[in-house]
Formats: structure tokens, sequence, C-alpha cells
């Protein structure tokens, strides 16, 4: 039993006004499990009410009371990045770090030096890409996500940006919410998805939901992956595999990007693979910004080889206000907001609040969940990660 722990967590700010004093709805859906049979997080209890805000700071995860209760010092910031930011001055007595893809707490090998007592490091969410996972294997750490926890919201979102893009959605709202009627100026980029190919780049928790929700479109649907799907899911959503990255890039109109962010698919969309993709393609990216050469998406939308990019993930986040995404032409970008609805976070939370619960009481931590364990890669960080370093560039 693990007792007197330093629990440092990293959360995004409270919204500007404030903390919401009511919803605009008054419950979540109920889910029963995950569509691969995982079950949802199961911590033994959870202090907070889902559907409520608890990835920013005062919404602190729902683990104050439960953390506090048990003897455990929870200190929790936003303020994470810089010599001088709260995160670093707090690692080198963290026991356990707590930090979202959305508002990341780079641990890189640096400061993983600073940090002789860190043990755990949990990623509230999905993608352990902030953590330089060389470094956490050789400094004994262990690394868990909360595996499926927000991966079908990415999913509704990556679909969604598609059919905004494709339709040329956000112009057109723009002349509505300003009194004009420009129909011309408003359909001059709008095409029907129907007929188009459109391919996902990985389909594992995510992509593939992105295929299935597509489906219903009358698209042609293609996809690469390290490890073929069943026949049976080929054949029911009639996929076009493709080995490599390039042969997915040149038949598709649509590419939607849902691997990891490892040694091997950092900028991995780069001026080749672009220049190899046909004119006017669109590509949507909820998976990680370092997996597109910025610089090389901005010029392409700008010379009309792409005739869109979309999505919410940037390198470094929160990203600089220059950062060329946010001017770029033909854009539908958002902060990282995918995978933190309100629904996700109930489940994340309760994942974070499962997988602590396992650790100071020295139980197993569920394998779903494990990345890094003993020195290696672990559980689905075994299946799908590889060892090494993407922090480079943050601080
Ligand atoms: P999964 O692990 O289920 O899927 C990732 C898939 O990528 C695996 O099937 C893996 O294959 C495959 N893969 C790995 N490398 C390659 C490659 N070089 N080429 C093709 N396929 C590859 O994770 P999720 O679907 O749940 O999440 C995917 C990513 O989405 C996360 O890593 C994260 O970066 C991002 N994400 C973003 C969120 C957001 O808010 N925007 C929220 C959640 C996740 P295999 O396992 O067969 O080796």
């Amino acid at each position: 039993m693990k007792s007197n722990q330093n629990i440092l967590c990293v959360l995004y700010d409270d919204p500007v006004d404030g903390m919401p004093l009511s919803y605009p709805r008054d419950s979540l859906p109920e889910v029963s499990c995950y569509p691969d049979g995982q079950t949802l997080p199961t911590p033994d209890n959870i202090d907070f009410t889902p559907g409520q805000l608890l990835g920013s700071v005062s919404g602190g995860l729902g683990l104050k009371d439960f953390l506090e209760r048990s003897g455990h010092r929870f200190i929790v910031t936003s303020d994470k990045d810089g010599p001088d930011s709260v995160f670093e001055k707090q690692l080198p007595e963290a026991d356990v770090v707590i930090s979202q893809p959305f508002w990341p707490a780079y641990l890189t090998r640096e400061r993983i030096r600073k940090s002789p007592n860190l043990k755990l490091a949990i990623t509230a969410g999905i993608g352990s890409d902030h953590v330089d996972l060389q470094a956490a294997m050789e400094h004994g750490i262990t690394v868990c996500e909360v595996t499926f926890s927000n991966s079908i919201g990415v999913a509704e979102h990556a679909v969604m940006m598609i059919l905004n893009m494709v339709r040329d959605f956000i112009p057109q709202h723009e002349y509505a919410k300003n009194g004009g009627w420009n129909i011309a100026d408003c359909v001059k980029r709008s095409y029907d998805i129907e007929g188009m190919h459109v391919g996902c780049l990985a389909a594992g928790r995510i992509g593939l939901a992105v295929l299935q929700r597509m489906k219903p479109f009358a698209v042609h649907l293609h996809y690469c992956e390290r490890h073929r799907l069943p026949k049976e899911v080929e054949d029911e959503l009639g996929l076009t595999f493709h080995e490599s990255a390039e042969s997915l890039a040149k038949a598709c109109d649509v590419l939607s990007i849902h691997c990891p962010l490892m040694p091997e698919t950092e900028h991995l969309l780069n001026d080749r693979l672009i220049g190899a993709m046909k004119r006017g393609s669109y590509i949507v990216n909820t998976a990680r910004g370092k997996i597109c050469e910025s610089e090389t998406i901005a010029r392409a939308l700008a010379s009309g080889q792409l005739a869109g990019y979309a999505g919410d993930v940037w390198f470094p986040q929160p990203a600089p206000e220059n950062h060329p995404w946010r001017t770029m032409p033909n854009n539908a970008m958002t902060p990282h907001t995918s995978g933190t609805s309100l629904a996700g976070q109930a489940r994340y939370a309760a994942g974070t609040r499962e997988i602590l619960e396992c650790w100071f009481a020295d139980k197993p931590i569920r394998s779903e969940y494990l990345i890094v364990e003993k020195g290696k890669l672990a559980g689905t960080g075994a299946r799908s990660y590889t060892a090494g370093n993407t922090t480079s560039g943050v601080l």
C-alpha cells in the first residue's frame, strides 16, 4: 500500500468566466461497454458528477476528495511550461504526474532526470507522446493512459471535420451569421462527399470507428495499418487495404490520420507524401500535430495542392499565437478539444481514478491502460507504440 504520495496534476485553465453554474443537459447517455467489448473504467467509487467540467483546474478530474481523504498531497496547476512554472518547481517532489494531451505537461528526459521520486505518469486521455517514453523506460517509470476513454468522441469529431471541409460549412455559416445571402460565394468550394475516396491512416480504435461511421455516406473506403484488419471487417465495410502510407495517400480524396505519434510517424506527412496526393485533397488530423510538417501543410493549402486541412492537434500545445495553422487558407482548426467532451472527461477521470486506486493498493493496472512498465513497452504500449522519444522541440 502506498501512502503520503505527491500527486502533481496538470490541467487546462478554467473557463474565462469561471466554472459553469449549469450545463445544457442534465445527464450523459449510458454506454455499457466499448465497441470491442472492453469494459468502461471501474473505479471503486467516484466523487464527481458525470457531465460536469472535470478537465480544468477547478474540476481536478474529480480526484481531490479521494486523494486528500487517503492522505496524499494533490497539487493541480495549469502552469506547465518553462523553468519557473509550477509544474517544473513541483516535479522534484512528485511521485505521480497526471496530465492531459490537450494541455500536455511535457515530460522530457531533462525533466525526468529532475524527478527522482517519479514512478507513475498517467495520461488522462489517450496518447502518451508528451512523455519521453525512452527516458521513462530507462528510469523505471510506469506510463499509463485511459485507453478507449475518448476514442469514439474523436471519431465523431473527425467525421464532422470531413463533412465540414468537403461541404465548406464554416464560411457559409459566417455569411449567414453576418447578415449575408451570398449563395455563389458559399458554394464555390462546396462538394458532396458521396463517391469520394476516403482513407484512414491507421485503423485502430479511432480509425476503425471513423471508417464505420463514413460507410453510410456511399464513399470508397481505404486504410493502411501495421496489422491488417480481419477479412470479415474489410468485407463488411468494403475496405481497400494499402501496404504503405504513400499508396493510401495517392488513392484518397480525403485522408484522416489516426496513428500514434512515434519516431516513425513524426513528420510522416511531408512534402513528398503530400505532393503524391491528388490536387485538391483534404486532410483531417485528430491524431497528433507533429505527424504533419507544419510549414508543408501551410504551403500545400496556399498552392491548392490541398483543398482543406482540419484538425485539433498542434505542436507544441498550446500553439503559439503565430502558428501558421491559425491563419493558413481553408483550414478548419480547433484547439485540442475532440477528446475532451464532457462525456470523454467523465470516462477518463474515472479511468484515472481506477489507475490510482490500483497503484496505491499495489494491484496490477489493467494491461489495456499500460504503455510502459518495468522498463519496457507493455500492454497497449507493446502493441501500438514503439520505443523512442517524440518530445524534442518543446519548451
Ligand atoms: P489505437 O492504439 O487503437 O490505434 C492506433 C493504431 O495505429 C493501431 O492500430 C496501430 O496499429 C496503428 N499504427 C501504428 N503505427 C502505424 C503506422 N506507422 N501506420 C499505420 N498504422 C499504424 O489508438 P486510438 O485509435 O485510440 O488513438 C490513436 C491516436 O489518436 C492516439 O495515439 C492519439 O495520438 C490520438 N488521439 C487523439 C485524441 C484527441 O483528442 N484529438 C484523443 C485520443 C487519441 P497496431 O496496433 O496494429 O500496431
